[in-house]
């Protein structure tokens, strides 16, 4: 990897403004696509700025939970940029809470952002990705594998993402569009940068990891970037942990 996997590919990236999805845009560019950032505020870095100056990155405003805001965004992608050979699916929010308290405005919240926004894209995508044999990859976590105290509604929409990737793979292998999710460990962003700002809290975290530190958004995109190119051409319905070693350890 590292060289210009995805050349005259086009890609849409949910979330793309910061953190994990901002760390995927750049890698998806560096390998020579043309990426589409839908998301609520347009909060573009430095970096980003320059790439959407050299007409390399692109902005839409969306809320993934949103179907008609999504069919505009996606027609508009598809007219104006070109059409569409990559979708990542990595909006995601956060709800602290134990089950007891949590309220259900706040559960309806978390899966509908964080599962029912993944269908939606998908399934609007799946019209343009089915004609090129395109490829998908969702954010699920591997709180969708482990229960994580006091995320509840998080952890539960996460499984879903797994078990919704499972099946969006094996309905739409026929048009040869790959699918497959990837759960990260603990990685450091704007979602859990109230946590890993404490130093304390911070090499407790650490420490429940055997590689013994907490993970950085470009490891999880250099990951994305392998599964949606041809290096990953016989991958499909797959969850890939990249957490440290993290799962199984737990
Ligand atoms: P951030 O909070 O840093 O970024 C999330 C992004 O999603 C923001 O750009 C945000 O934009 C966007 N977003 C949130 N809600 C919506 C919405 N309704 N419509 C459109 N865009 C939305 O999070 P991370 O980068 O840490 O997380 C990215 C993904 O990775 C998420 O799915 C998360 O669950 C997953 N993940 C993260 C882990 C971590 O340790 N960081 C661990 C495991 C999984 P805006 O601010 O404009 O709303």
């Amino acid at each position: 990897m590292g060289g210009r996997l995805l050349k005259d590919k086009y890609a849409v990236v949910t979330g793309g403004c910061r953190g994990i999805g901002q760390a995927i845009v750049e890698r998806l560019v560096r390998e020579g696509a043309r990426v589409c950032v839908l998301g609520r505020n347009k909060v573009f870095n430095e970096t980003l700025q320059q790439l959407e100056k050299q007409g390399k990155v692109f902005f839409y405003q969306v809320d993934v939970a949103n179907r008609v805001m999504l069919e505009e965004a996606f027609a508009w992608v598809n007219t104006e940029i070109g059409e569409l050979d990559i979708l990542v699916n990595n909006a995601g929010i956060t709800m602290p809470g134990g089950l007891e308290s949590l309220e259900e405005e706040q559960w309806d919240r978390v899966i509908n952002v964080n599962l029912k926004g993944i269908f939606l894209c998908s399934q609007i995508a799946i019209r343009a990705l089915k004609n090129k044999g395109g490829s998908i990859v969702n954010i699920a976590s591997m709180s969708g594998i482990e229960p994580y105290a006091g995320m509840g509604a998080y952890s539960s929409s996460k499984a879903g993402v797994i078990m919704l990737t499972r099946q969006m793979a094996l309905e739409w292998a026929q048009y040869n569009v790959r699918v497959n999710a990837v759960c990260p460990g603990i990685i450091r962003t704007p979602l859990n940068e109230y946590l890993l700002a404490d130093p304390e809290i911070h090499a407790a975290r650490s420490a429940l990891i055997p590689m013994n530190r907490i993970g950085k958004p470009d490891e999880i995109a250099g990951v994305v970037a392998f599964l949606v190119s041809k290096e990953a051409s016989y991958m499909t319905g797959q969850a890939v942990p990249v957490d440290g070693g993290l799962l199984g350890s737990i």
